[in-house]
């Protein structure tokens, strides 16, 4: 798993948006205890804007750029995030917002969005001093678009320069008894706290909750192998928890979300099941799948190019019908054991680029939304959790009793 969270923060391919990596910088010593960050802030205007934060000690930073959307990647080894409430939101010359966390184990990550395109014109790391703390200083320029794009192609590493189509992993060789393997997804993480409720309640940390109750009882059976893509507050990246499953060859892969939808936050109330569709089923999916597709821009991870889409296409085509029957099936399941917990539209699709497994049927489900009060307290709530999860192991009995009195599930 390490190994694998970790090739997330490498650039991939040339086809990727392009990873410039411009600095390292700081000392190279190695420390156990992890560095503190207490605070930042941000300071200049458009010609110039400055992003500081206040850290216990020195670090060795790696700063690059990233394009569509423009942002600064701030990369440390262990960095324990003690900053103030309510911090990063706020706009100042060209930088629009700021979000720090887990990127993977052992690495933090500040991604700074950045309004147009930029040069980093400075980026270092201040000793303390007398009273002051360390300081990770990055200074921001603007630039046009092409010189943009010229740095960031410039300063591009070598492995990027050969594109290597991903292979699809190969399926484990099963033995003929083998219990179904299901794969539960709880969303974001680390970095990418997912949507928030008015009182700072967060996706990432519900639906982590919700997994893994819902882990504990499938396992109680003694019927199902179950596997987390992510166990703890660390991010894994759409594609990575995509292969989490093919790789363990699993039967059901059920990605858990919580949504927000502040708009009606009376009305929007209760769960809402899925499934994978290139055309959504109405105007609000599409906007849930682009929110739940950012979540890989949002950390800072290159998004792979049109190109590779195209591939990823037709590779899905071929096998997804079957899939796709079998990701609805078990999308039917749910709604029909959910029954009163569900939203007015209970069952929806759209283009998750985490239901994309073509040979692993795949359901994303809301489990209620953060910003209904009622909601939200259900979230919260061990009782809650509890009875929906004992709902959501039935929806899971009831599809494999109907796949295994068929065929091999
Ligand atoms: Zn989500």
């Amino acid at each position: 798993m390490s190994s694998l969270r970790i090739r997330a923060a490498l650039p991939r391919t040339a086809a990727c948006v392009v990873l410039a990596i411009l600095m390292v910088i700081g000392s190279a010593h190695a420390e156990t205890k992890p560095t503190i960050a207490k605070d930042a802030r941000l300071a200049g205007d458009h010609e110039r804007t400055r992003f500081i934060a206040d850290l216990s000690r020195k670090v060795d930073v790696h700063v690059f750029a990233l394009a569509s959307p423009y942002r600064v990647i701030v990369d440390a080894p262990d960095v324990s995030f003690q900053m103030p409430d309510g911090i990063g939101k706020e706009k100042r010359g060209l930088i629009t917002a700021y979000r720090y966390g887990l990127f993977a184990p052992g690495k933090s990550r500040i991604v700074i969005d950045v309004a147009g395109p930029f040069l980093i014109d400075k980026a270092f790391v201040l000793e303390p001093r007398d009273d002051q703390p360390a300081r990770l200083v990055v200074d921001l320029v603007p630039t046009d678009e092409k010189t943009f794009q010229a740095k960031l192609k410039e300063t591009k590493p070598p492995e990027e320069a050969t594109p290597a189509a991903l292979p699809m992993p190969p399926a484990p060789v099963r033995a003929p008894n083998a219990k179904p393997v299901i794969v539960l997804d709880p969303g974001h993480g680390g970095i990418d706290p997912g949507t928030s409720s008015a009182d700072g309640v967060t996706e990432k940390t519900v639906v982590l909750a919700f997994a893994k109750t819902l882990k504990a009882k499938l396992e109680a059976t003694g019927r199902y192998d179950v596997y987390l893509t992510r166990e703890d507050d660390t991010f894994l990246p759409l594609r990575e928890r995509v292969e989490f499953a093919q790789k363990r060859g699993a039967n059901l892969f059920l990605s858990i979300h919580a949504d927000y939808f502040p708009q009606a936050p009376e009305k929007a109330t209760g769960a809402t099941v899925y499934t994978l569709s290139e055309e959504a089923s109405d105007n609000e999916a599409k906007e849930l799948a682009t929110k739940e597709n950012f979540s890989d821009a949002l950390a800072g991870v290159a998004l792979p190019s049109d190109s590779d889409e195209v591939v990823a296409n037709i590779l899905i085509d071929l096998a997804q019908r079957e899939t796709q029957n079998r990701s609805t099936v078990f999308a039917r399941s749910i709604v029909g054991e959910l029954a009163g917990n569900l939203h007015t539209k209970k069952m929806r699709s759209a283009g998750f680029r985490v239901l994309k497994a073509p040979d692993v049927p795949s359901v994303l489900l809301e489990l209620g939304f953060l910003s209904n009060p009622d909601d939200e307290k259900h979230l919260v709530s061990d009782d809650w959790r509890d009875r929906m999860s004992n709902s959501l192991a039935e929806a899971i009995d009831g599809y494999f009793a109907k796949r295994i009195a068929r065929a091999p599930f």
